[in-house]
């Protein structure tokens, strides 16, 4: 757990451009933004992909409202929230995260 990049951008190891913080979610702006906004919303508590982090809904649940909150703060108020859970699904970084992408169209289906 300790080589994990997202443990150490939200204990402050690895710099990161935070956008919010608080004692269990950490967001940071994409260091490869795929739209004009693109930030990660991470548990601080390592989960490997969404099968390990349902087993805490609640916080699931926060990360969910603050992925609105967040985007508000941000100006866009219409917002893609993604989550790719195994490398199949386009997972590279196996830290439980959630994209927000906004300012631009997003297209349908995804790739
Ligand atoms: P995923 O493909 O869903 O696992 O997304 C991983 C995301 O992490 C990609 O969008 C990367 O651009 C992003 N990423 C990788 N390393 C960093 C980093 N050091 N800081 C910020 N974002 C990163
Ligand atoms: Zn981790």
């Amino acid at each position: 757990m300790n080589e994990c990049l997202f443990c150490k951008i939200a204990a402050g190891e690895i710099p990161s451009k935070k956008v919010y913080e608080d004692d269990r979610i950490f967001a940071f702006e994409d260091i490869n933004p795929q739209a004009p906004t693109h930030v990660l919303l991470i548990p601080k508590k390592h989960f490997v992909n969404l099968h390990d982090g349902a087993g805490d809904p609640a916080l699931m649940g926060e990360i969910l409202a603050r992925s609105a909150a967040i985007a508000r703060e941000l100006g866009i108020e219409e917002y893609r929230l993604v989550a790719n859970s195994g490398s199949e699904a386009g997972q590279a970084v196996f830290h439980l995260h959630f994209h927000v992408l906004g300012g631009r169209r997003m297209r349908w289906p995804p790739g």
